[in-house]
């Protein structure tokens, strides 16, 4: 297995991508911490954990968007496990969609506060002890909206910008520390924010949802959305001994959608 004795802790994990990391890990025999704001989603996913792969795991719930809220988290999983995470999954994340001229302090705020500073955060509390430890994973689910520009995006694709200049900045810190630090850009993902999006297309455009999603579908050269799963085969790559050599990457999984 390839994660034994690893204890990942992986914000967002109570559904969607995040969820599908956690199963994952677990499958190749890693502890999982899950944490997000809701309860009923994080325990359900720590109980599957367990139940299919007889692991170790704790559901937290914490607000990556709040300080205090992770530095808790941390003490909670440190408290069960005697130690802190040897791999760091940023994956909490929203996707709110608006006109720039429409984009108010409050959802770019959220949207930088969430995807960047929760990236931040929970990177600055679990880094320390990996750094004495001499080895440790910070992988950041950001997106190919943190490599191109789109249209009603502007808050989304700057907060995933953001994710991928710090990911390459630290990448380079702690090169040397047996860290690594890389990115994952999912293109279009078969999860709850995709449905949302095309809730969102049907609302603004009259477009039926079947519609809707043949157009998220074409956006890729594949024609299809990402699975969750695919996004998470890669996470296990990243948090691997096996993918030591890769740091500081920021690497697509879309289809062929977006090509650097
Ligand atoms: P999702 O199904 O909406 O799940 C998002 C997860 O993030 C949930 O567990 C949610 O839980 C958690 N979360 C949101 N705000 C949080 C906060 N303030 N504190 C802690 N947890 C928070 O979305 P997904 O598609 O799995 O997306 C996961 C990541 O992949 C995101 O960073 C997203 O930007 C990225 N991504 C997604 C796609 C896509 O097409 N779906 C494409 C590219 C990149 P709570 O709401 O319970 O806190």
């Amino acid at each position: 297995m390839l994660l034994e004795n690893r204890l990942a802790f992986i914000t967002g994990g109570g559904r969607g991508i995040g969820r599908a990391i956690a199963l994952a890990f677990a499958a190749e025999g890693a502890s999982i911490v899950v944490a997000a704001r809701t309860r009923a989603e994080i325990d359900k996913v720590a109980s599957e954990v367990v139940n299919q792969f007889g692991v170790e795991s704790l559901a937290v719930e914490c607000d990556v968007a709040n300080a205090e809220s992770v530095l808790s988290a941390f003490s909670d999983l440190k408290e069960k496990f005697g130690r802190g995470p040897d791999i760091v999954v940023n994956n909490a994340g929203i996707a709110e969609t608006a006109l720039f001229v429409n984009t108010d302090e409050a959802l770019w705020e959220c949207h930088l506060n969430i995807n960047l500073g929760g990236t931040f955060r929970c990177t600055h509390a679990g880094l320390p002890e990996m750094i004495e430890r001499g080895w440790g994973r910070i992988i950041n689910i950001a997106s190919i909206a943190g490599k191109t520009g789109a249209p009603y995006v502007s808050a989304y694709a700057a907060s995933k910008h953001g994710v991928l200049g710090l990911t390459r900045s630290l990448a380079l810190e702690v090169a040397a520390q047996g860290i690594t630090v890389n990115a994952i850009c999912p293109g279009y993902v078969e999860t709850e924010m995709t449905s949302r999006g095309i809730e969102n297309i049907v609302e603004k455009t009259g477009k039926s949802a079947d519609e809707a999603l043949k157009m998220l579908e074409r956006m890729s050269p594949q024609n299809r959305l990402v699975t969750p799963e695919e996004v998470a085969a890669l996470a296990v790559l990243l948090a691997s001994e096996d993918g030591r050599g890769i740091n500081g990457q920021a690497i697509n999984v879309d289809g062929g959608t977006v090509l650097f």
